[in-house]
Formats: C-alpha cells, sequence, structure tokens
C-alpha cells in the first residue's frame, strides 16, 4: 500500500520532532518514523541521562567534601546505583514519553514506528508500507563506534548507550578514549566509587581543545584520582580469569592495563549505512556523512539531511539549530545557513569547559593578529565561596576589530558564563561592549570586563 504525504521525517532526534509541529503547524501533512525510541541519542542515551549522572556523581563528591563545607555524615557516603539509575530513568522516561506524545497530539502528522529504508528519490519503506513524499527529510543521527579489535568478542564491554543502565559500581572502569564522552563517564564513576583508568591513544585529553585546557583537565581528573595513560593505542582486549586486559601500544606506562569493566568511547558514526540512500541517489562522504550545502540541502533536490547524520556538528543543538535553518529557508521566509553559526559546546565534568568561537590552533592558522588574556578561577570570588576554584578563563580577540574570537572557561558555571561571550560574538560588538555592562555580583561573569582590561598580545 503507497501513502502520500506532504513531508516525510526519518528519525526523532533533536531536528526531526521540532520540524514535525512546525509542518504541522503549516497544515501540511506530514509522516514521521522512529525505529527506535522516540527522541534519539540526546533524550535516551546522550545528554539527558549523562547530565542526570553527572548531577548524582556531583553530589556525592560535594557530600565526601562535607568537612570542608562544616558538616558531617556520619559513616562513608554510600552510593546506591540502583537509586541513581532510577533517577536517571525517570527523567529520561519523562522526557522519551514527551516527544512521543507531543507527536501522536499534532495534527496532520502520522508517526510510525520501524525501519525506514528508500526506495526511490521520492519514496520511503517502513514494515509493509511505501511512503511518498516530494519532500523528505532525513534525522537519524549517529551510534557509538566500535572498532574491530582483536578479543573485542570475547570481551563484555559497554558503549554509551549500555554505560547508563548499569546499576552496581565497578570494581575498576577501563576507560577507552580520552574525550568528551569518554570523560564524562570517568569522572561520574570515579566519584561513584569505581576506580578508573582512561586510555588515550593521542599526546593529550581532548586533543581538539587548546593545550592549556587539556592540561588542565587532566590534572582535574588525576586530582580525583583517575589513571590517565596517554600515547596510549588500545591494541587488544582479552579476557584473564574475572578481569579483562586491554593491551595497549605505548612508549611509557604499563603495556596492559587490567581492569573489571571497559567503556568504548572512541567517536561516533552516522547511521546512514542501511537507509538505501543509494536508492535515492543520495551521496554521502568516506565516513558516511551526507553531504549537505549551507541550506542543508542534499543533492537530491527535494531531500534534507539534519542532525549528526550531516556531520555538520555534534551537538543537541546543532541539530536543532539545523531544524532552524530548515524551516526558517522552507516555511519563515527567512534565509538561515550552516555558515552563520558560531561553532560552541561544552565538556560537562566538573567543573565543565564551556568553549565557544575559533580554538588557539585555528586562530594561529587565520594568520590574524589576536589578543588574549587568561585567568585563573582561583582568582574569582565566586568560585573560592562555593570552594570550587579549579580552571581558568581564556578570551581571545582580534587586534584590530575588537570582535571575540574565542573563549574557553574551564571552571564552576563555565558552561553558562561562556553564553555572555557567544552572544557578543553573534551581534558581531567589539568586546568593550562587556566592559561597559554592568554584571552582577557576586558572580563568575562579572569578572568578564576585569579580565578583558588584561589582554596582551597572542603568541
Ligand atoms: C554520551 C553522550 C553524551 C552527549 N552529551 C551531549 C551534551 O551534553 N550536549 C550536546 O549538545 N550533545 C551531547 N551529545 C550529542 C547529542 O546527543 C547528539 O548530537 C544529538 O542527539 C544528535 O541528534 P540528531 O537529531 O542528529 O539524532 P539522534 O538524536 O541520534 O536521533 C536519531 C533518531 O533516528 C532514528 N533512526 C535512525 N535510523 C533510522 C531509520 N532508518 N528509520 C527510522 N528511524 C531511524 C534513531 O532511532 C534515533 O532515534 C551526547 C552524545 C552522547 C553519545
Amino acid at each position: 500500500m503507497t501513502q502520500k504525504f506532504d513531508a516525510i521525517i526519518i528519525g526523532t532526534g533533536q531536528a526531526g520532532p521540532s520540524l514535525a509541529a512546525r509542518l504541522s503547524e503549516a497544515r501540511k501533512t506530514v509522516a514521521v518514523i522512529e525505529r527506535h525510541k522516540f527522541g534519539g541519542t540526546c533524550v535516551n542515551a546522550g545528554c539527558i541521562p549523562t547530565k542526570t549522572l553527572v548531577a548524582s556523581a556531583y553530589a556525592v563528591h560535594v557530600a565526601g567534601r562535607g568537612a570542608e563545607y562544616g558538616f558531617a555524615i556520619d559513616g562513608n557516603v554510600r552510593v546506591d546505583m540502583k537509586r541513581v539509575k532510577a533517577r536517571k530513568d525517570e527523567i529520561v522516561g519523562r522526557s522519551n514519553s514527551g516527544v512521543e506524545n507531543w507527536l501522536r497530539g499534532l495534527s496532520n502528522c502520522t508517526v510510525i514506528q520501524g525501519h525506514a529504508r528508500f526506495e526511490s528519490s521520492r519514496s520511503v519503506r517502513v514494515n509493509d508500507e511505501v511512503l511518498e513524499a516530494d519532500k523528505i527529510f532525513i534525522n537519524v543521527g549517529g551510534r557509538a563506534l566500535v572498532p574491530s579489535m582483536p578479543g573485542l568478542p570475547d570481551v563484555p564491554f559497554f558503549t554509551n548507550s549500555s554505560m547508563i543502565d548499569v546499576d552496581f559500581v565497578p570494581e575498576h572502569l577501563i576507560v577507552v578514549g580520552g574525550s568528551y564522552v569518554g570523560l564524562e563517564f570517568a569522572q561520574m564513576y570515579r566519584r561513584f566509587g569505581s576506580e578508573v583508568t582512561i586510555i588515550e591513544m593521542g599526546p593529550r585529553l581532548i586533543g581538539r581543545e587548546d593545550e592549556d585546557a587539556s592540561a588542565a583537565v587532566r590534572e582535574i581528573l588525576e586530582a580525583e584520582g583517575i589513571g590517565i595513560q596517554l600515547n596510549a593505542e588500545c591494541l587488544s582486549l582479552s579476557r584473564r580469569a574475572d578481569k579483562v586486559v586491554a593491551t595497549v601500544s605505548c612508549k611509557e606506562g604499563t603495556p596492559e592495563v587490567s581492569g573489571s569493566h571497559i567503556l568504548l568511547a572512541v567517536g561516533r558514526i552516522p547511521n546512514t549505512q542501511d537507509l538505501g540512500l543509494e536508492q535515492a541517489g543520495v551521496v554521502t562522504d568516506q565516513r558516511g556523512y551526507i553531504t549537505v550545502d549551507d541550506e542543508l540541502r542534499t543533492n537530491v533536490p527535494g531531500i534534507w539531511a539534519l542532525g549528526d547524520c550531516n556531520g555538520r556538528g555534534a551537538f543537541t543543538h546543532t541539530a536543532y539549530n539545523d531544524y532552524e535553518i530548515v524551516a526558517g529557508n522552507l516555511l519563515n521566509a527567512d534565509h538561515r545557513r550552516v555558515s552563520d553559526r558560531i561553532q560552541t559546546y561544552a565538556l560537562f565534568i566538573d567543573p565543565p569547559l564551556g568553549r565557544c568561537g575559533m580554538t588557539d590552533a585555528e586562530i594561529r592558522k587565520s594568520g590574524r593578529r589576536a589578543l588574549v588574556a587568561k585567568y585563573p578561577m582561583e582568582r574569582i570570588s565566586r568560585a573560592v565561596e562555593k570552594g570550587e576554584i579549579q580552571g581558568f578563563i581564556k578570551i581571545t580577540v582580534d587586534a584590530e576589530t575588537k570582535e571575540i574570537l574565542g573563549a574557553a572557561i574551564l571552571g564552576t558555571g563555565g558552561d553558562e558564563v561562556i553564553h555572555v561571550l557567544l552572544d557578543v560574538m553573534y551581534a558581531k560588538a567589539p568586546y568593550t561592549i562587556v566592559q561597559r555592562a554592568m554584571h552582577i555580583h557576586p558572580t563568575v561573569a562579572e569578572y568578564l570586563p576585569t579580565i578583558l582590561s588584561k589582554l596582551e598580545p597572542f603568541a
């Protein structure tokens, strides 16, 4: 049976549901197809569960510092992972059913559960049905990369999706991969009580960040007792009695890391290989990311790709911004483009790292004359009052235009404070505007004008 719609949306990640709502509002008929859980990665296996678990781990950490703040807990702080998981399940469950109920309640919107596969550039098969539309929006996201590694099939391992359902404290968690996902889990489980070792093949953690940010994050994690092995490529995994052993190629440190459990956090891949893209003629790059233009149109007229599957972003906010770009261009007569956006994200360890704009390496490569100011969190009174003095704030500006080029705020509230600078960047205003603003005392943000008064040549 063939059903016709004005639009088909494949996947209910961070772009699809909002686009369905906007199309429904415009009185278009829409079919939304989801093969697994409504809300996709962010809701079910990414941002929401991890940040909920990070919050539990933070509470445990602060409780353990009771003596510093002037209170005592009789006996040790005991983590009940079943309760931790139940709290996470409750918050995730509300979000997941919220997305599903929202979609099912939209007028002109048909929700279908099943795996979608293109049959042509205008048709998609799901279960026994063929759906047709002149406009098809792909929002299929991605999943954890599981590399082919000797021994992997014989060893039980976790990815981000299975790790969030753990309801016990592993004795010794080996985290393979020292980037954003790996570091959040590493710190969280250390705080829950696991011994944790991170194995990272690069010379530093979060290798895309500035060197000073990588070094400071390493110091923060090591201070909590997390073992870190850098320049260590994980070559194979094996089982030895009740242990899992990672064999690594390394110049320093031990060539074998033994633990009770393994988390693989070595990157993500797009869900595009089983979508029948070749039937539709949609082109991908070598890694499987769908090739799109500045308005997220694929090479086939009438087909768009939004979110992680287009390789133009790897965050919930970039996927949502993709929706805004497509809806703006198609339905709001608002010409929006991917190239209008400014890179921004956070690493949600504690303290968090908020980032916007260019990295030091990108600024150097651009050849622009720049100025930079860096300030330690330990000199910011709000951080001192909270007892959270790790990290620093760094802001780089263009020496000629005075526009902010980039910033890193590693410290308490860094994930929020970064938006002060980001919004000034969007306004294309000079940094001096921040210096004229009156900020609230006592906050971290109130120091931004002071920091900007210390700009020096960027080397
Ligand atoms: C552990 C972890 C933590 C993260 N934390 C953050 C964070 O703090 N902040 C942040 O901004 N980002 C974070 N991210 C990234 C964020 O989750 C993703 O960038 C975001 O979810 C991408 O959304 P999306 O719309 O591209 O697709 P997804 O959310 O991946 O959704 C795609 C949907 O499509 C469905 N689907 C796939 N193929 C088909 C098919 N053929 N037919 C039907 N349905 C299909 C899938 O089942 C899925 O539901 C995190 C990611 C992970 C893994």
